[in-house]
């Protein structure tokens, strides 16, 4: 069975560029990829998608028909793509038998798969099927002060809660930044009290309980640094999906059994 990677992340982390380098390495190693597109507001995709939401709705036309700015044009367009989600399954079914890992790239703006119905459904469906992750894409570059990296590790936090699913964190663009410095804020509980301290601009001491909060999350997360572009760090990445995969089996897959 294929593991599905959910790529999840802020807009401009690098989503569809992770996908375009996954497809690359998949294809060099002669196991291509099965990959659905659910970003409807995309120009052009650097990868040919099996399914491309593009094909059924026009997102342009959906903002005209219901009058609607682009953000609701997008949600719409995802809503109406989802209606149909039990036949993109039946193609996806097709060719799991063939495939080893089912790419999903997901819209530029975060909260539309990740807080609407459709995304959940999408999320849960895929889920229900095959074993899947969640891939959560961060932009190291801009996330390097203690107080954006808390926001951004709060927002990767709710994922995890509300998927369920296991966790992938990827600091991408390491040829522009390394991301160490993560690393140790991750690992070194007092070195992030230390940063955050000389980070005046913020309140330090609801940032220190939260920080206490996020070392319980660390603990359920595998972390990897990728650089899209290079390509540095993509082995690791497909370590950490095989053992997000196991880990797939044997907690998230005796859940669902549970309640089917
Ligand atoms: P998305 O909105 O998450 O799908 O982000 P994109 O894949 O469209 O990337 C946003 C921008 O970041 C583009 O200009 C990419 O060229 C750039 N980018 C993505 N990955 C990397 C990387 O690993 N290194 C560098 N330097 N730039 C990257
Ligand atoms: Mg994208």
């Amino acid at each position: 069975q294929p593991t599905t990677i959910l790529c999840i992340g802020m807009a401009g982390s690098g989503k569809t560029t992770l996908m375009q380098r996954l497809n690359a390495d998949l294809h060099a190693k002669k196991t291509p990829p099965y990959i659905l597109n659910l970003d409807p507001a995309v120009s052009s995709l650097p990868f040919t998608a099996n399914i491309d939401i593009r094909d059924t709705v026009n997102y342009k036309e959906v903002m005209k028909q219901y009058n609607l700015g682009p953000n609701g044009g997008i949600l719409t367009s995802l809503n109406l793509f989802t209606t149909k989600f039990d036949q993109v399954l039946k193609f996806v079914d097709k060719r799991a038998g063939s495939v080893d890992h089912i790419l999903v790239d997901t819209p530029g703006q975060i909260e539309i798969f990740t807080w609407s119905a459709s995304g959940a459904i999408i999320t849960d469906t895929l889920a229900a099927t095959y074993p899947t992750v969640v891939a959560y894409i961060i932009d190291t570059p801009r996330t390097t002060s203690p107080a954006t990296f808390m926001s951004n590790m709060l927002y990767a936090c709710s994922i995890l809660y509300k998927t369920k699913l296991p966790f992938i964190l990827v600091f991408n663009k390491t040829d522009v930044v390394s991301h160490s410095f993560a690393v140790d804020w991750m690992t070194d509980f007092e070195s992030f009290q230390q940063a955050l301290q000389q980070d005046a601009t913020y309140m330090s001491s609801l940032m220190n309980s939260m920080s206490l909060v996020l070392d319980e999350f660390y603990s359920h997360l595998k972390v990897v640094g990728v650089s899209a572009v290079t390509g540095e760090g993509i082995d690791d990445f497909f370590e950490a999906v095989k053992a997000a995969t196991k880990e797939y089996e044997t907690e998230y897959k005796p859940e669902i059994e549970r309640l089917i």
